[in-house]
């Protein structure tokens, strides 16, 4: 029988920072992952400064070894409408590879790894938890994203009543003639809304590799949608003709769409788990890092007492950090919203300030510090 004093369920950029902050602190943590690392996440790959601050990444480090392209401009626009282009003097984004970031992430952050091992079971023992027969901990954290099988013991109906976003994307190494015929800049990614305004569809260029994808509030037509998404930048000449077709799908939260329970005894969800993906942008990388520092800050203020109430600070730091959870709130008629999405999304200052600074960059939220 192994023990620890933290088990984190899942690897990703919730799991790990939260692992990394923890064992900064001392403590002996397992992180458990049912996939061997490096693993593919499918994910448009883009992270905010914040989550390179918040991490306290050296950013040229990084780079010697691992794709991380500087974002400094976007372009923007409505599939098959007009398309914008805004510049900004220095890198505001980057572009990275999710099987490389996470897996640094995750041997930086120190704690015993059990890859490749995936959690069945989960059962009282004492007054903490046996997993899978095998580990026990007073407590356990749930990172497992969307699916997680914490989330799903603590209660959430996974892919059933939960208003999801879908999405399906690809991420491909360009031959050197797609590299000639591609238009996408790398530090310029392209972010076109769909008409209705339920969704977008993205294009980022990373190195030699080439990520495309769209995700919708609702998952009705999804292909159909994203084929006239690739049909589009292909008709403006923005991506190569020849690109595979082998597109990955996933789901997730956003936060505020669906309330998941996020304490109770001996256990916090962190990142999709907790479903605290950015309503507007869908970025869930930020929150999933910032959720895991902030259960880690609440985990060493409790002192090895895990009992819900002991706990609750966690919660609170989530309010505090992305807004209370509120049912979301109407957009008005779909007919008036798209005259105004089309009309707004033509306009520069718009676009900077509301769809590009508030709504992607979240410029007005400074970056978590961690001590
Ligand atoms: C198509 C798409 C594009 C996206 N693009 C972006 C983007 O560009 N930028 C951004 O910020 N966000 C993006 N997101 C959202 C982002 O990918 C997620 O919010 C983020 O990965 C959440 O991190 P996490 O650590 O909570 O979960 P994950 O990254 O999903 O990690 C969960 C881990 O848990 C493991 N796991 C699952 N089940 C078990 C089990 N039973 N036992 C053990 N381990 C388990 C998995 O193997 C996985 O490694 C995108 C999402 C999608 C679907």
């Amino acid at each position: 029988m192994e023990s620890c004093d933290v088990l984190i369920v899942g690897g990703g950029p919730a799991g790990s920072s939260c692992a990394w902050q923890l064992r900064q602190h001392g403590l002996d943590v397992m992180v458990m992952d049912k996939a061997g690392f490096p693993r593919n996440k499918v994910c448009a790959g883009w992270i905010t400064p914040s989550v390179v601050e918040a991490l306290r990444l050296d950013t040229e480090d990084y780079a010697r070894q691992h794709v991380l392209q500087p974002i400094t401009a976007f372009r923007t626009g409505l599939i098959d409408g007009r398309e914008l282009e805004t510049q900004y003097p220095a890198t505001v984004s980057y572009g990275i590879r999710r099987c490389e970031f996470d897996d640094y992430l995750l041997q930086r952050s120190g704690a015993r790894l059990l890859q490749g091992l995936s959690m069945e079971s989960i059962k009282r023992h004492g007054s903490g938890w046996l997993v899978n027969d095998a580990i026990t901990a007073p407590l356990v954290i749930g990172a497992g994203g969307h699916f997680c099988p914490v989330a799903r013991f603590m209660g959430a109906k996974l892919g059933a009543d939960e208003p999801a976003i879908a999405a399906k994307e690809i991420e491909f190494e360009m031959s050197p003639e797609q590299r000639d015929a591609c238009q996408v800049r790398g530090d310029t990614p392209e972010l076109y809304f769909c008409q209705d305004m339920k969704g977008y569809g993205w294009c980022l260029r990373k190195g030699n590799h080439l990520n495309i994808g769209l995700g919708r509030e609702d998952n009705h037509l999804l292909s159909e949608q994203l084929r006239h998404f690739c049909d589009f930048l292909k008709q403006r000449g923005r991506i190569p003709q020849n690109i595979p077709d082998s597109f990955h799908g996933h789901a997730y939260l956003l936060y505020g769409h669906a309330a998941r329970k996020q304490i109770d005894d001996g256990m916090l969800l962190v990142g999709d788990a907790a479903g605290l993906a950015y309503p507007q942008s869908g970025e869930g990388i930020r929150p999933a890092v910032e959720s895991g520092l902030m259960a880690a800050t609440t985990i060493l203020e409790a002192m090895g007492d895990y009992r819900s109430k002991q706990l609750l600070p966690y919660a609170s730091r989530l309010v505090t950090r992305f807004g209370p959870i509120a049912s979301p709130r109407s957009t008005g008629p779909a007919y008036l919203r798209n005259f105004l999405a089309g009309k707004l999304l033509n306009n520069k200052w718009f676009t900077r300030h509301v769809v590009l600074d508030r709504w992607f960059l979240h410029t007005h939220q400074a970056a978590m510090q961690t001590t």
